[in-house]
């Protein structure tokens, strides 16, 4: 989309409101509204903020900052109208004074990658499938863990309450250009999954923290409250974001496909998920970065613990769903949604990366169930587990060269501070857990 274009749609729709969004390190979405007059001066990426407030950012004496908007990225916000005056959003990069990339910019960041992948004749497609739960809201307004239907798995029940919330999260979509594949509500009560069409790599960062803030923004009109939170609730299935990734040509091709290879995937494949296997400990704290994230890997939910693949088993934590040819790809499933996907999509295309450039080779496919296997079994299977907690994961994702070139030293910097601090927080809270088993016997 053009500069011309836009300035047009912003006056066919009416559009008096306008949103220029970046992501900090932790993945949330930051705006700076401005009004109709200023619009001129954004889209020529002289919008100035001060960056010293924003997580992770800068230091206070180096405060200022650059919105450089992405003009693929403009969008009109369908629930955003109001009497006929619209509102429109735009995607930014963060630059420094000096006309250079912000290197604590998530998005610089994930474009830094990706241009080193392009260098090895590469691009990235990526496809996340973000599960989240829709809650009941108190009668003060704040939200609770009661989910608002009885239904489960692919359910068509009358009860599924939460079928017209869905369904208008899925317009709302459709009118800001994301192609639907399919929807449905989850296997635990109150969860759901709407699918959308993969993309590049950054686009598909782009799309999935706007869609996180879409479903948001529709479920609170219907007075739901919809969270990605990875474990609401104890005793069922939390919620991922199994994270379709493949390597393409320059040429266009998929480079995972080999019509020849043991079921048909490339060299290419092979080794990016060696990578992606022997990087899993060092990136979990980047693809599971709550201590809750933790909570979800466990045993008997459909959540990966160990590193194993497989070409149909849905207890690894890779699978290689069935589609071959331009769709071949590989079928991450440890992330959840709380991760920041640039920051998890960095992460992931550098280990996947260090495979390929290494020429390493997987491990044999497990074709049965983990979960049944003895540990002993795994032992000589080469099986290891994932992070047992947010405080191991930290450790790994420090000790890793990986986690320091795949996120550059800044946002490397900040992020072990940002979640050591969590970690703390959390480990000194005295729990309901431990007053419920202690309190009385002690
Ligand atoms: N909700 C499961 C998880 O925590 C995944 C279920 C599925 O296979 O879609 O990863
Ligand atoms: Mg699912
Ligand atoms: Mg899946």
């Amino acid at each position: 989309m053009t500069r011309e274009e836009i300035l047009q749609i912003i006056e066919d729709k009416n559009i008096q409101f306008f949103r220029l969004q970046f992501v900090d390190i932790l993945g949330f979405m930051k705006n700076v509204a401005i009004p109709k007059s200023q619009i001129g001066k954004a889209l020529d990426g002289d919008m100035m903020f001060d960056g010293s407030s924003i997580d992770g950012f800068v230091r206070i004496n180096e405060s200022d900052m650059y919105l450089k908007p992405d003009y693929s990225t403009f969008t009109v916000l369908p629930w955003r109208n109001k009497d006929g005056i619209a509102a429109a959003r735009i995607i930014c990069d963060v630059y420094k004074p000096d006309g250079t990339p912000f290197s604590g910019c998530p998005r610089n960041n994930l474009k830094r990658v990706l241009a080193e992948a392009k260098e090895l004749g590469y691009t990235m497609n990526v496809g996340t499938e973000a599960e989240f739960f829709l809650f009941e809201r108190d009668e003060d307004g704040l939200p609770t863990t009661i989910t608002n239907d009885t239904a489960g798995y692919f359910s068509l029940d009358p009860d599924d309450m939460a079928n017209d919330c869905r369904r208008e999260i899925i317009e709302t979509l459709e009118k800001m250009g994301y192609e639907i594949e399919a929807s449905h509500h989850e296997v635990a009560e109150g969860q759901h999954e709407i699918n959308f069409k993969y993309a590049d790599a950054l686009a598909a960062a782009d799309n999935t923290v706007t869609f996180k803030w879409v479903v948001k923004s529709v479920a609170a009109k219907y007075g739901l409250h919809a969270t990605f939170m990875p474990k609401p609730i104890f005793g069922i299935n939390g919620s991922g974001m199994h994270t379709n990734q493949s390597l393409f040509n320059l040429d266009g091709t998929n480079a995972f496909f080999d019509e020849s290879g043991p079921l048909k995937l490339s060299k290419t494949c092979y080794s990016y998920i060696a990578g992606l296997l022997k990087n899993a400990r060092a990136f979990a704290a980047v693809t599971n970065p709550l201590v809750n994230s933790y909570k979800r890997l466990v045993p008997g939910y459909e959540a990966p613990v160990y590193s194993a693949w497989s070409a149909s088993n849905r207890s690894a934590l890779i699978r290689i769903p069935a589609s071959r040819g331009m769709g071949t790809r590989t079928e991450l499933r440890c992330p959840d949604p709380a991760c920041n996907p640039y920051l998890a999509f960095a992460m992931m295309l550098s280990a996947g990366l260090d495979g390929v450039k290494n020429n390493l080779t997987p491990p044999p496919e497990v074709k049965h169930d983990i979960f049944e296997m003895t540990g002993a079994e795994m032992a000589a299977e080469n099986i290891t587990t994932l992070p047992a907690n947010l405080k191991e994961a930290i450790e790994e994702f420090k000790a890793a060269e990986l986690s320091k070139t795949a996120l550059g030293p800044h946002i490397y910097e900040k992020y072990i501070v940002a979640k050591e601090k969590e970690w703390d927080s959390f480990r000194t809270c005295v729990t309901d857990w431990e007053l419920e088993k202690y309190l009385t016997i002690y």
